[in-house]
This record gives C-alpha cells, structure tokens and sequence, in this order.
C-alpha cells in the first residue's frame, strides 16, 4: 500500500499520536488519503487543561491586540501561500468541488481571517464612562476574554467554520480547543501549524480528535470550558444546548436548514433559475444554508421546472479536482443512502421525481458516494422533503398561489437559517425579507457571505451569530469597573440604604 500523510493532534504546542487512527478516504473514489490520530476523553482533558493553563499564565490574553491581530495575519498570510495545497487536501478529504474550495472553502476563510484582524485592531476593548450622580465616579466598561473556548466543527466546510471561530476568539484573548470532524481535519491541521508559525504560544489553540459524542461531548461538558461554538446538525446541537446550559456556558449554535427560495411573479426567469441550481446544488447541496425549498407562483411554475431540468442536465458530475466540475461526490455512502432514501419518501408520499433520484450511471460512479441532481416537483408543505434538511443535491419545488402564502411556507419549518427571494421590485422583495424568518435573506443571489456579514440561524437553526462585525463581542465577556472619585459616603447608595454614617 502506498504510503500516505499520517495526522496529528496538537496538545500544549506539541503533535500527539494517539494508538487508534481513523482512515481519511476520498469521497470520490475511496482512496486512502490520510490516517489520523484517533483521540480520547483522555486527550480532550489533556488539551483543556493545556488550554486553561495557557489563558491563566496570561502571555495570549495579555498581548495587546494589536500584535495579536498582527499574528492572525501573519497566519493568513502563510495559509495563502499554500492555498493551491490546501484547496487539494479539502477536495480529497470531503470531495468539494475544485473551483467551490478555492472561493469558499479557503477564499471566504482566509479573508475571514483578515477581517477579524482589522476587527481586533478598532474594538473597543476597555470604554471609559462616567458615573456623575449620586457621587461622582469614573468606570471603565471592559470586555474581557471569556476564558477556554470549545470549537467544534463540521466536515463540510472546516477551515470556513474553525476561521470563523478561532479568528474571534484569538482576536479576543482566548484559547481553544478545537475538535474537527474526523472525515475532515486536514486543513485545520494546517491552520494551527501556521498559526504558531505566526507567533501563537503553545497551549493556546489545541486541536483534538476522537468520535462526536465521546470526544466532543467531553468537551461539551468539561467544567473548564468556558464557551462552547458549535457547527452541526440540529440533532446534536439539541444535545449540545441541553449539557451546556447544566452550568450556565456562553454558547453559540449554527445548525441545520431548510431554506426557502421564493421566485416571484416578475423575476429575470433565467437569473432566478441559475440562482436556485446554485442555491440547492453547489456542493451536492451540503451546505447548510442550502436553497432546498424552491417556491414557484402558480403562473410560473411548469416553464420554469422546464428551464431547471434543461439547465440541470448541462451540470458536470465529475472528479471534483476537474476545474470543470459542477457536482462531486457526497462525503459518504451513509449520507448517500439517506438522501436517496429521502428521495424515495418523497415518491412515496406522492411527490414526483421530475428529473434524478438515483446514483448516476457510469463506470467512475461504481466508487464513492454519487447522487444526481435531483429535482422533485409536485411536493406540498406537509411532506417530509418540505420539512427535513437531507443535505444532498434534492430540490423540493412547491407552488404558491398569493405572496401571503408563499411566505408562510417559507416560515412553515422548524428552520431559520437563510431565504432568498427573486424579483426585479427591490422593494416589494425587501418588504417580504422582513417578514421571513431567517439568519440571512439573499435577494436575487445566494450565498453572500462578506466577512463583515453575520451568520446564523433562528428557531431550529440556532442560537448567536459568527462572523461580522460583533464576531468578537461572542468571545468576550463585558465587565463594569468602577472607582469612586468622591473621597466619601455622602451620596452613596449604602448610606441612603442602611443610613450608615462615615466613621
Ligand atoms: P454532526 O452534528 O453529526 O457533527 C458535527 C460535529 O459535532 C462533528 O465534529 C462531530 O464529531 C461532533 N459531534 C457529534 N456528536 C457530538 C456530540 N454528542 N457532542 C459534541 N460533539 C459532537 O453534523 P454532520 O451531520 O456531520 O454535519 C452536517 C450538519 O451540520 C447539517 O445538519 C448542517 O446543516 C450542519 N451545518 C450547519 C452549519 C451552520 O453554519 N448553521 C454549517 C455547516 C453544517
């Protein structure tokens, strides 16, 4: 067997092997692409405690913002020079599309962060303020570091996800451990390699392995760590919100969607239906503000349908390290089965498959995880394929009759994450923004995702925003500090109170 890179975790600025790996297969074809540490509840503790010695002793939390911001940077810096290394082990881990991980999987991390750099170097860390009545006080209002933050993340989009929870939380001062998903962790080995290189001192960032509910429920419970940022099913992310909330952690959930594309009455037809081939299919549609739900206005909805098949079969399937690529594997046969199974549901309860469903034919597809571009039309808001997130290349079309309507069956899942709506009346599709409920709504676009853009969900979707411009108000803590100026008690709140008189 060939040789391949063999992955480490990283505990206290040392590489840790561990006795168990995992195997790292391309979803493509299988192959083996890496091993990996396979970690324990024991090396969870092992890098909290690392993590927790390191924010006490003080070096990270008391550098000045400004050369952490310069150490980000700097790490920034050094992950594009090996963007075209990265971009290749995140296609053979987890079978992005070649040209959708260089724009998102690395572009959109890398700006990330830069941005939160710049970000660092104009927070108001400490803010003077003033107490003038009953006695005259100076106060500083602080935001302090909250102290061992747990980043756990998804195989989807690893380094998006880990920039969008390491950057902030080192702008601010903390520390971390960061736990990948073990079909996934490459790139994020690398983002702790040039982060030191950069200047981190060890312990700061730790990155641990090991299966989601031991690993990762460890740290979720671990009564050292402080805030805990999840990025993952909605599932796991109900378990997450239950262990945390035991002992009161700071927390941020980005979980599961099922979005809503809404095409009104006057949209550019031809725009709107590139749109909601993006918007479901991009990366077979693992993503999780995926336009899964394709809203349709009576008058448009058999042409349109036409159009989107038409426009379907000019799709490549392919090697996703072929730059002409549209649609990859999906990350394993697991996955696959279930959103064929989805599939086969929706046919069950009376949808139609207009156009895919299955694995598609050909001998490249006898190996890793296909499945077609899959359109399913005649679906009501009540079936399954309206309701569940299947996270796979599956568009559910459903018609609408009135905007009132269309709007409730936007709003009619148990998921906030994003929308998007199509119209050539910025106002009338604004007016309709305000009334869905969601994270983020596109109008006549998909996945705008700035760095200066929040992101994240509401109802099911989640709990807190990443990224932005308040990215780091999630990993701080805001303090009151106050000095009386008066010299005595006259005024005082506990003289009024207890009546005490001045020695
Ligand atoms: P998952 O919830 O199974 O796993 C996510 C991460 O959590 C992995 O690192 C996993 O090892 C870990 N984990 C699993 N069980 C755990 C537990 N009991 N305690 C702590 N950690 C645990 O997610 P998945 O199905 O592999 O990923 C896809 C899901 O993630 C989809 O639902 C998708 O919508 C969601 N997602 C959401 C966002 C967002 O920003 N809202 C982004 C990407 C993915």
């Amino acid at each position: 067997m060939q040789a391949v890179p063999h992955a480490l975790m990283h505990i206290d600025g040392k590489w840790i092997d561990s006795t168990a790996h995992y195997e790292i297969r391309n979803p493509a074809t299988e192959e083996l692409v890496a091993t990996l540490a396979k970690g324990s509840t024991e090396h969870a503790d092992q890098a909290v405690a690392a993590a927790k010695a390191a924010f006490e002793e003080g070096t990270w939390r008391d550098t000045p913002p400004s050369e952490r911001a310069a150490v980000l940077r700097r790490a920034a810096d050094r992950l594009a020079q090996r963007s075209n290394e990265l971009v290749r082990l995140q296609v053979n881990e987890n079978g992005a599309p070649v040209r959708l991980a260089e724009a998102l999987h690395i572009g959109t991390s890398l700006a990330h962060l830069r941005y939160q750099a710049e970000l660092a170097q104009r927070y108001l860390f400490e803010r003077p303020s003033a107490m003038l009545a009953p006695v005259l006080a100076a106060a500083l209002i602080r935001r302090e570091p909250i102290g061992v933050c747990a980043a756990i993340v998804p195989w989807n989009f690893p380094l998006v996800h880990a920039a969008w929870k390491i950057a902030p939380a080192l702008a601010a001062g903390n520390t971390i451990v960061l736990k990948p998903d073990e079909r996934a962790p490459l790139t994020l080995v690398e983002i702790v390699r040039e982060l030191e290189a950069a200047g981190l001192p060890p312990g700061v960032l730790n990155l641990i392995t090991g299966d989601g509910p031991e690993v990762g429920g460890r740290l979720v419970e671990h009564p050292h760590v402080r805030k805990i940022s999840f990025t993952g099913s909605t599932r796991v992310g109900h378990d997450v919100l239950r262990r945390a909330s035991d002992d009161f952690r700071h927390l941020t959930l980005e979980l599961g969607g099922k979005s809503a594309n809404i095409v009104l009455e006057d949209a550019d037809v031809q725009t709107a239906v590139d749109g909601a081939l993006f918007a479901c299919m991009a990366y077979s549609g693992q993503i999780c503000a995926a336009g899964s739900r394709l809203l349709l206005p009576d008058t448009l909805h058999d042409a349109f349908v036409e159009r989107l098949i038409a426009r379907v079969k000019t799709l490549r399937i392919s090697d996703p390290l072929d730059p002409l690529t549209d649609i990859g594997p999906l990350i394993s046969r697991e996955k696959r089965d279930h959103v064929l199974d989805c599939v086969s549901a929706a046919r069950k309860q009376g949808a139609r498959i207009a156009c895919g469903g299955g694995v598609p034919s050909g001998a490249r597809f006898t190996r890793g995880h296909w499945v077609e571009p899959t359109i399913i039309t005649d679906v009501t808001p009540d079936m399954r394929i309206a309701q569940d997130e299947v996270f796979g290349p599956v568009l559910a079309v459903l018609r609408y009759r009135t905007v009132e309507e269309a709007i409730e069956i936007a709003n009619g899942t148990d998921y906030g994450l994003a929308a998007g709506i199509w119209s050539r009346d910025n106002q009338a599709a604004l007016d309709i923004a305000a009334r869905l409920e969601a994270g983020a709504v596109w109008i006549n676009d998909w996945y705008a995702l700035p760095p200066h853009f929040p992101l994240g969900g509401c109802k099911q979707s989640g709990i807190g925003r990443e990224s932005g411009d308040h990215a780091l108000d999630e990993y701080t803590e805001e303090k009151a500090v106050s000095i009386d100026l008066s010299g005595g008690v006259e005024g005082k709140l506990y003289s009024l109170v207890l009546g005490a008189e001045a020695p």
